[in-house]
């Protein structure tokens, strides 16, 4: 199948990193970690991710550039030398060949600026900062685009049960998509693929929705509107990261809503390009507030875009209405 290689790549970097970060997590985050608003053990997390992450795709396909959220500027002050040490124990526990001489680098391997021509990957690293530091969900995020079109994603989520039901079941799963593939799970510590589809929900009242726990990211006042004229009478999952768009994917609900706090944020590419092609390829549907499709040929950020609406797709004309009458209301 066209992408096999670039897929075991991302896959195994991704299982790589994910070994990295529930590492920092048991042995860095602890209860006073929010107490104390430390921000360190994300920090080791994302740049070793993306350490890890970028010299697995530099090593695999060197002339693939990469736009990552990262850059190595804080590591290389005199105060970032203790965390630029920590980055690197942390990353070479799980990929010992990286050098340390060579993370710097490697991390600003992820300088692309993205656009419509030719093709890059790209990373978030740590998506859903907070969630990890709460001890909840994130993920490391990786996608394939060529000429502006995600054409492969691979998500990351040590902290996602296998069903949100039980929260308490086992935890992690791995993502991915190819484009005219479909998408599919491997639960960690399993070899087995699964292929995934969204909910066949047709009717709103019944269709769970998934929306930011920080409202700074997502306005739950707007969802609560839209909830109400749509009629949806459960709760909102409220989880951090692109895990929304897993959730999406694997029917958990039906409903993604990423309404826009203010005029000014711009959506980042790496925020959405595997979330996108992971439900789009399970069958849903993935288009910003106004209906219109996410356009990743523009360089780092979706600048044509607003806010974010994932659907199983049966429901998306109606859910894209009631978003519009919120929306314009105000
Ligand atoms: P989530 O976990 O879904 O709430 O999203 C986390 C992502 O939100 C981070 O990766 C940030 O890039 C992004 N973000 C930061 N500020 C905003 C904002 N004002 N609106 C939407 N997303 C934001
Ligand atoms: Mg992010």
């Amino acid at each position: 199948m066209k992408y096999d290689p670039e897929l075991q790549i991302a896959i195994e970097a991704v299982k790589k990193a994910c070994s990295l970060c529930v590492s920092v997590q048991s042995s860095l985050v602890s209860d006073e970690t929010m107490i104390k608003k430390d921000k360190s053990p994300v920090t080791v997390a994302d740049f070793g991710v993306q350490a890890v992450i970028c010299h697995e795709l530099k090593k695999a396909f060197p002339n693939d550039p990469i736009v990552a959220e990262e850059d190595s500027a804080d590591l290389q002050t005199k105060e970032g030398k203790a965390l630029s040490q920590k980055v690197f124990e942390y990353a070479c526990a799980v990929l010992p060949e990286l050098k340390e001489e060579e993370i710097h680098s490697t991390i600003d391997s992820g300088d692309y600026d993205g656009g419509p021509e030719g093709r890059f990957w790209t990373l978030d690293p740590i998506d859903g900062t907070k969630g990890f530091l709460r001890g909840q969900q994130y993920a490391i995020a990786l996608a394939l685009i060529e000429n502006g079109e995600v054409v492969l994603g691979v998500l990351g989520c040590p902290n996602l049960p296998r069903d949100l039901e039980y929260p308490e079941s086992n935890k992690g799963c791995i993502f991915s998509a190819v484009k005219g593939e479909g998408s599919s799970v491997q639960l960690f510590g399993e070899e087995t693929e699964n292929k995934i589809t969204v909910s066949d929900i047709d009717h709103p009242t019944d269709a769970p929705f998934c929306e930011s726990v920080e409202s700074g990211h997502s306005s739950h006042s707007d969802s609560e509107q839209i909830a109400q004229i749509l009629g949806v009478t459960a709760e909102p999952i409220r989880i951090d990261s692109q895990c929304k768009y897993a959730v999406l994917a694997r029917g958990d609900a039906s409903i993604y809503l990423r309404l826009p706090t203010s005029k000014d944020y711009v959506e980042k590419i790496w925020d959405h390009a595997a979330g996108c092609i992971i439900v789009k390829e399970a069958g849903g549907r993935v288009t910003d507030v106004m209906g219109e499709d996410l356009d990743f040929s523009l360089g780092r950020t979706l600048s044509n875009n607003k806010g974010v609406v994932g659907t199983n797709r049966e429901l998306h004309d109606l859910v894209i209405s009631a978003v519009m009458e919120v929306l314009n209301s105000e």
